[in-house]
């Protein structure tokens, strides 16, 4: 069926950066196969191209994903490891945000680098251990890429903390990180702990945007 043209934003009460946001969503192919197939964002096609490659999930796998809102990498990580309610492994995600329900997906509504937040996740995780652990977390921009970058590879070192200490031998781990010069350091700590640790760049993840992501496949015993 052909592709029905995006319809242009262009009215006078939207800032022209709203404007162009609003227009390059509306004409991306990513949002709109996004939409035809049911993910609740883009960034579902980023999890799936990685997980196409590198093959992180298996059913009946425990899956954390940090940073989950609006839920679209859960979605893809339960189509492969099965929703509970189905036999299937476990999904938690959690974020800041709400995030509406998906069936036989525990969500919860917190900040991850809080004791709170992170009181209301281990309950999920211990003592078995997880299998994925997967972060998109991204801090709120300033518009000051320098500031951005660092406050985003601040939240996936502690997401590398996290699944450092919580992944079972043979776990992977995915984390956002944005190119500010110091993405190698977080690389070279992961290394010593995992087969292979990776800088991956999915064909979703747009060329101009300095976010990359950093893949630890096999944790060591
Ligand atoms: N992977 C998600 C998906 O596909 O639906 C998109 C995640 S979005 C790019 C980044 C998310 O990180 C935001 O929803 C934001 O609220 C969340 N986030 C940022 N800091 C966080 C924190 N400290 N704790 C929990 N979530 C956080």
């Amino acid at each position: 069926m052909p592709v029905k043209p995006a319809k242009k934003f262009t009215s006078k009460r939207l800032s022209a950066s709203s404007k162009a946001y609003l227009n390059r969503q509306a004409a991306d192919s990513f949002v709109q196969a996004a939409r035809a197939q049911g993910y609740r964002a883009r960034s579902a096609f980023k999890l799936q191209e990685i997980d196409q490659k590198h093959k992180l999930f298996r059913h009946g796998q425990t899956v954390v994903d940090l940073g989950a809102a609006p839920g679209s990498w859960c979605q893809v990580a339960a189509e492969k490891v099965g929703p509970t309610h189905k036999g299937g492994g476990r999904i938690v995600g959690i974020d800041l945000l709400e995030i509406p329900p998906l069936a036989g997906i525990t969500f919860i509504e917190a900040d991850f680098t809080s004791d709170e937040g992170l009181g209301q996740l281990l309950p999920h995780v211990q003592p078995e251990g997880v299998d994925v652990v997967m972060s998109d977390m991204a801090a709120n921009t300033t518009g000051h890429h320098a500031t951005d970058g660092l406050r985003t590879m601040a939240l996936a070192e502690l997401a590398a903390d996290f699944a450092l200490t919580h992944l079972k031998p043979g776990g992977h781990f995915l984390t956002k990180v944005f190119m500010n010069g110091d993405e190698a350091k977080l690389r070279d700590t992961l290394r010593p702990h995992f087969t292979k640790v990776m800088f991956v760049k999915p064909g979703a993840s747009r060329a101009e945007s300095r976010e990359i992501f950093l893949l630890a496949l096999n944790k060591k015993a």
